[in-house]
């Protein structure tokens, strides 16, 4: 279970074949962006079998693995790695449950998806795999740890 964090958190979020099919990454983004975490990888990627299944090891036997694998690599990703505080956890928030039938409203996949197994996005759900996911998925040279300027742009 996830319990609110004040620390630094890397949590690797991932839009899904469907949700890149659907037209629904910018919105996707927009979530977190306003949230007020920050981009520090970004990229569409056609994952392959092997990574797809590195990535959902722990549900290697759950009967839904094969289609699990199919899913993910049946067209592009969008790969992202968002740091914040308790982002974590505050990003599973945000996400909502995995069946999105449960999700609430206002969450992504409350609002956007209702299948299970078409549930548009994956966020990390521990710190530890934050940083296991995001070294899967992204090399070293793709991870942009960048200082936000403290010019007042709006004024
Ligand atoms: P979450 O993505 O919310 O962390 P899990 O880690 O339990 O959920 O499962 C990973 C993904 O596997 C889910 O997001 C979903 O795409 C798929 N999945 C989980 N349970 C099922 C199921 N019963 N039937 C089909 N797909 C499932
Ligand atoms: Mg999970």
């Amino acid at each position: 279970h996830l319990v609110a964090s004040l620390e630094v958190e890397q949590t690797y979020i991932m839009v899904k074949p469907d949700g890149v099919q659907r037209g629904l990454v910018g919105e996707i983004i927009s979530r977190f962006e306003k949230k007020g975490f920050k981009l520090t990888g970004l990229k569409l990627f056609q994952c392959p079998k092997e990574l797809a299944e590195e990535h959902y090891k722990d549900l290697q036997s759950k009967p839904f693995f094969p289609k699990l694998i199919q899913y993910i690599t049946s067209g592009p990703v969008v790969c992202m790695a968002w740091e914040g505080v308790g982002a974590v956890a505050s990003a599973r928030k945000l996400i909502g449950a995995t069946n999105p039938l449960q999700a609430e409203p206002g969450t992504i996949r409350g609002d956007l998806a209702v299948q299970t197994g078409r549930n548009v996005v994956h966020g990390s759900d521990s710190p530890e795999n934050g940083k296991r996911e995001i070294g899967l998925w992204f090399k070293e040279g793709e991870i942009c740890d960048w200082i936000p300027v403290q010019e007042p742009w709006l004024r």
